[in-house]
């Protein structure tokens, strides 16, 4: 192929932008909020799974303690209804008033025991309500440092592709003052090696840092300055400056 010396030298100003463009990518890519984000995400989904089962365990303990609660009173009022008959006068055996008075003296101590459950229940019930403000609290502040961490993204994302859409305005322009063929064989080199051309700087080429031996550099120095020639090592197409060392 053949190619004015100043078009093969575009060359280089082309791999420039995108140089510049494959490190904009990889900064979007790597961008370190991203890893952040991910991460407080993933607590989030976690700490909602932890909130419902708190919430649970708070409503399952609340409903225990109706239960526990309403088991108290119906001994209580057993024990009322008891103690009224007693006071009435009405039961008059000695054996039936012996009877009665150890039967409300059972259901006080039933009441005690029970009472002792209710009270067990509601220290298990403030500290499952407790778990589950402290849960929350701490998805507010996960949720505020996530807002934070994905603005900081969208502004980096933002300063990237303003920079991204200059450099691809420069591209096409450079683009543009080369001839097809030349350019269609630097893309096609760009796409399977990443650089499509690279200069010949001091008989090195800088796309794969290959010193040329002798014999190579002799066949490239014989070639014609229109000749677009390649590294033997990397494919690339070496453009050849006052630097090349030939
Ligand atoms: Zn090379």
């Amino acid at each position: 192929m053949k190619a004015a010396p100043d078009a093969q030298k575009r060359l280089l100003d082309l791999a420039e932008q995108d140089a510049a463009l494959d490190r904009l990518r990889h900064r979007r890519r790597t961008l370190p909020e991203l890893a952040g984000i991910d991460d407080l995400s993933k607590r989030l989904a976690q700490i909602a799974t932890q909130i419902i089962a708190a919430e649970t365990e708070a409503a399952d303990l609340g409903r225990e303690q109706s239960k526990a609660e309403s088991d108290v009173d119906a001994v209580r009022q057993r024990a009322e209804r008891d103690q009224k008959r007693l006071d009435s006068g009405a039961v008059s055996s000695p054996r039936d008033l012996a009877g009665l008075q150890s039967e409300i003296a059972s259901l006080h101590r039933r009441q005690g025991d029970l009472e002792e459950v209710v009270l067990e229940i509601m220290e298990r019930r403030e500290t499952a309500d407790a778990r589950v403000d402290a849960l929350r609290a701490e998805r507010e502040t996960i949720t505020a440092d996530l807002v934070g961490a994905e603005s900081r993204r969208d502004t980096a994302f933002a300063e990237i592709d303003k920079d991204g859409s200059e450099v691809t305005a420069r591209r096409k322009t450079i683009a543009g003052e080369i001839p097809a063929d030349l350019l269609a064989l630097y893309e096609k080199l760009r796409e399977s090696s990443g650089v499509g051309a690279a200069l010949l700087h001091g008989g090195r080429c800088l796309g794969c840092r290959t010193t040329m031996s002798i014999a190579d550099l002799n066949v490239i120095k014989a070639a014609k300055p229109d000749e677009v020639v390649r590294c033997e090592e990397c494919r690339r197409i070496l453009v050849r400056t006052n630097e090349s060392g030939l």
